[in-house]
C-alpha cells in the first residue's frame, strides 16, 4: 500500500481524461491518472480499429498545441475533403468542400485508440504525471480542505481536485451523488468497417433514412467506417443479418451511392443516448467528457465536446486558481464556460433526429426545402459548415502547456 498527495486526481485515461492530464502537467500541476486497463499499442499493419472519431479543427488545435499531432499524423489519420448529407424522403441535399471554405480540409477520422496511444505516449514524457494503471477509484471522501481517494490496489492519494473522466458509466460522479438527466433514443448505434466497389472520394457521405442516419466516413487504407443509427428493431435486424445481406442494405441504405459494398469487418453496436450531468462540479470534484454528457453521434461531436472541456477546465486550473486548484469558486467558472454549450448541441443533435427521423409530410417537405435553400445560401451554408467544423473555434484565453 502507498499514500501519496497530487494536485489534481483524474479518474479516467481515455481520450478526455489523458488530454486533460497531459495538458495540466504540461502546465507545473502534478497529476495522478488512474485507469482500469492500458490503451492497446498501435500495430501499423492492422486493419483500421471499428472505434472511430470525427476530429473537428477545434480538437486538432488541442492536439497541436499539445505537442501530439505528429504523432497521431505518424500513425494513422484519415483527412476528408468534402461531406454530403442528404435525405432519402426526398431531394434535399447539401455538400460542404474545404476548397469552398478555403481550407486544407473538413477534419480528420482517427481511432480513438491512435488519439489515445498519441496521448499516452506524451504522458511517458511528460514531467509530474503519475499513473495507476491498471487501478479503479473505490472509495472518496471530499473534505474541505483536500479529497481522499482509494484505490482498488490499496494505494491512498489525497488530491485538491478530482476529476471524473471515466465515461458513459461515471463511477466518479455516482460516489459523488451527481445526478444524470439522461434518455434513451431507442436507437443503436451500428458500427463496422467495409470496402465499397467505388472511391469514397475523401467525402464524409450520410444518409438520413426513417429509421435513423447512415453514415460512411474516408479512411486512409481506401475503406470506410460505418455508422449507422437505427432504431432498435431496425438495429437488431441489421446485427442479425449474414454479411452478404448486410452488405446489401448497408449499399442500398446509402443509395447505392459508392456502388455494391464489396468487404465487410465484424460489427459493433452501441446503444444510444442523450445526458447531462445536472451539475458539471461540486467543491473539490469536476466532471468531463462522457462522464458529464453525452450526444447523438449523428454530427460526430462527441469527444470534440470533451476536448473542449479538457481545455476550459485546464485553462480556468491554470490561469485562474490561486493555490488551490479545487476551489469551487473557479471550478464554477468552468461549468459556466461549458455546460450551456453542451446542452444546446445535444438539444440541437435531438432535432435534427426528430426532424429527419419523421415521415410526417410537413416535416419532410420542410427538411428538403431546408436542405436544398441551405446548399444555396452561400454565407448561411458556410457559416454552418464552420460552425459544426469547429474552423472557427475561438482560441480559449488560456492555452495548455
Ligand atoms: C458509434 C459512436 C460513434 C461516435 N463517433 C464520434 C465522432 O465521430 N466524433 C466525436 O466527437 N465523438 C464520437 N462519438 C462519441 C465519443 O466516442 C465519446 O464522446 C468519447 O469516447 C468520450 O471520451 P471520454 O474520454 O470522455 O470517455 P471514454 O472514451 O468512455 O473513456 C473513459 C475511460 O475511463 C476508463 N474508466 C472507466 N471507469 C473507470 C474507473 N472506475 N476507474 C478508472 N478508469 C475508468 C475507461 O477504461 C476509459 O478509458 C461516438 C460515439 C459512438 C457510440
Amino acid at each position: 500500500m502507498s499514500a501519496t498527495s497530487c494536485d489534481v486526481l483524474i479518474a479516467g485515461g481515455g481520450m478526455v481524461g489523458a488530454a486533460l492530464a497531459l495538458s495540466l502537467a504540461r502546465g507545473g500541476l502534478a497529476v495522478a491518472l488512474v485507469e482500469l486497463r492500458p490503451p492497446p499499442p498501435f500495430v501499423p499493419d492492422s486493419g483500421h480499429d471499428l472505434r472511430v472519431s470525427a476530429i473537428n479543427r477545434a480538437s486538432q488545435r488541442l492536439f497541436r498545441a499539445l505537442g501530439v499531432w505528429e504523432g497521431m499524423r505518424a500513425m494513422r489519420i484519415s483527412p476528408y475533403q468534402a461531406m454530403e448529407v442528404w435525405d432519402a424522403g426526398g431531394s434535399g441535399c447539401i455538400r460542404f468542400e474545404a476548397r469552398e471554405l478555403g481550407e486544407p480540409d473538413l477534419g480528420h477520422i482517427i481511432e480513438n485508440r491512435v488519439v489515445q496511444r498519441a496521448l499516452w505516449d506524451a504522458l511517458d514524457a511528460a514531467p509530474g504525471v503519475t499513473r495507476f494503471c491498471p487501478d479503479a477509484v473505490t472509495l472518496l471522501d471530499i473534505g474541505a480542505r483536500e479529497a481522499r481517494v482509494t484505490l482498488e490496489s490499496g494505494a491512498r492519494i489525497t488530491t485538491s481536485l478530482v476529476v471524473g473522466a471515466d465515461g458513459a458509466r461515471s463511477r466518479i460522479r455516482e460516489m459523488a451523488g451527481i445526478d444524470l438527466d439522461s434518455r434513451r433514443y431507442g436507437q443503436q448505434a451500428l458500427v463496422a468497417t467495409v470496402r465499397t466497389a467505388l472511391p469514397h472520394q475523401e467525402t464524409a457521405w450520410q444518409r438520413f433514412l426513417p429509421t435513423g442516419p447512415l453514415a460512411f466516413l474516408p479512411l486512409s487504407d481506401g475503406r470506410c467506417s460505418v455508422v449507422w443509427s437505427a432504431d432498435d428493431e431496425r438495429a437488431e435486424q441489421l446485427r442479425d443479418l449474414d454479411d452478404v445481406a448486410f452488405r446489401e442494405a448497408l449499399a442500398e441504405g446509402l443509395d447505392h451511392r459508392l456502388g455494391a459494398v464489396v468487404e465487410s469487418s465484424q460489427r459493433a453496436a452501441f446503444p444510444l443516448r442523450g445526458s447531462q450531468a445536472r451539475h458539471y462540479v461540486r467543491p473539490r470534484l469536476a466532471l468531463v467528457g462522457d462522464a458529464a454528457h453525452t450526444i447523438h453521434p449523428l454530427a460526430g461531436q462527441g469527444v470534440n465536446l470533451g476536448f473542449q472541456d479538457a481545455r476550459a477546465l485546464a485553462g480556468v486550473l491554470l490561469h485562474g486558481a490561486v493555490g488551490d486548484p479545487g476551489e469551487f469558486r473557479v471550478l464554477r467558472r468552468y461549468e459556466r464556460a461549458r455546460r450551456g454549450d453542451n446542452v444546446i448541441m445535444m438539444r440541437a443533435m435531438e432535432c435534427f433526429r426528430y426532424g429527419f427521423g419523421s415521415a410526417l409530410p410537413p416535416l419532410a417537405l420542410g427538411r428538403n426545402l431546408g436542405l436544398m435553400l441551405a446548399d444555396r445560401a452561400g454565407p448561411l451554408k458556410r457559416t454552418l459548415a464552420r460552425r459544426a467544423l469547429g474552423l472557427d473555434s475561438p482560441d480559449l484565453p488560456y492555452s495548455p502547456g
